[in-house]
């Protein structure tokens, strides 16, 4: 079984640079045999959050995995209806408690919504104590990392967006790789929507590689941590079997030419 690499995180924490993501995995069976499945496959690290309501089974799954907790890589975000400095420690208590943990490796602000400046001080608080070994954000565009830098005393380790080919926010890359942000890449995969898009397919023949695995090489790639989410597990296999090639600086240039600006979740800049 190929090891997944990881990446150093400013302040040297390693974070697996493939992931499971489990967005819409429904609490309950579905959910606990999806995340049993990836862990079985390889998969050490997974992304879930309050609001997916599935936290209680992704901790029975790694609970029952018997895998070393030193061994894994668990990642929460605090709900933009749980913020504020106060609220945020208290829901931070709740998905500890539904993850049956005693510690989570990243927790991130999902949103961007007003007065993340102070649930940052709350992430901050609970990195210093030591109940998270790191922390940042998700959805952030550079204009709220600008003003969450203004108060910042810890500079987020993480910032987990929507990014794929159709939605290749290079300069956004850019900038959070030159403050040592490491960026994440959520809905890599467009949720499957453009799977058979030519490009995709003939950058794939090349290799012997499907679109979903040329994508998250892509990814890969480009420095990107990068976290699919599939209830399937021959899904979860074929997305991880990403390490035994490499794109060529043209196949990437023409994958990186997808772009459009395409979206398939909200838009952070409509928000806030
Ligand atoms: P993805 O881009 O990961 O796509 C998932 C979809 O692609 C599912 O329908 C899945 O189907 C399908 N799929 C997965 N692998 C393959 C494959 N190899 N071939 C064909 N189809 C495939 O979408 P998500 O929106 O789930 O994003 C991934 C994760 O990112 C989330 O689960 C979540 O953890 C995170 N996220 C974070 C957000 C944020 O605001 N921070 C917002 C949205 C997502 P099936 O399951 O049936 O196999």
């Amino acid at each position: 079984m190929t090891e997944i690499p990881s990446i150093e995180l400013h302040n040297g924490v390693k974070i697996p640079q493939l992931g499971l993501g489990v967005y819409k995995v429904e609490k309950g069976a579905e959910t606990y045999q999806t995340v049993s499945s990836a862990l079985e496959a390889g998969y050490r690290h997974i992304d879930t959050a309050s609001f997916y309501d599935n936290e209680k089974e992704v901790g029975e799954a790694i609970k029952d995995s018997g895998i070393r907790r030193e061994d894994l890589f668990v990642t929460t975000k605090v709900w933009n209806d749980e913020q504020g400095y106060k609220a945020t420690l208290e829901a931070f208590e709740r998905s500890l408690h539904k993850l049956q943990l005693n510690y989570v490796d990243l927790y991130l602000i999902h949103w961007p919504v007003p007065g993340f400046q102070e649930t940052w001080k709350a992430l901050e608080k609970l990195y210093k104590e030591g109940r998270v070994r790191a922390i940042g954000v998700s959805n952030f565009m550079q204009r709220h990392l600008e003003t969450l830098l203004e108060n910042a005393s810890i500079i987020p380790m993480v910032n987990q967006v929507e990014f794929h080919p159709e939605l290749y926010l290079s300069e956004l890359l850019h900038y959070c790789n030159d403050k040592q942000i490491q960026l994440q890449a959520w809905s890599p995969l467009a949720r499957g929507s453009y799977l058979d898009h030519e490009t995709l397919a003939s950058i794939g023949n090349k290799y012997g590689k499907t679109p979903a695995q040329v994508i998250l090489r892509w990814d890969i790639q480009h420095g990107i941590v990068t976290i699919p989410k599939s209830t399937h597990k021959d899904r979860q296999i074929e997305n991880k079997r990403i390490f035994d090639f490499e794109l060529t600086q043209e196949d990437m240039e023409r994958i990186n030419r997808m772009n459009k600006n395409n979206r398939v979740g909200s838009d952070p800049n409509k928000l806030y």
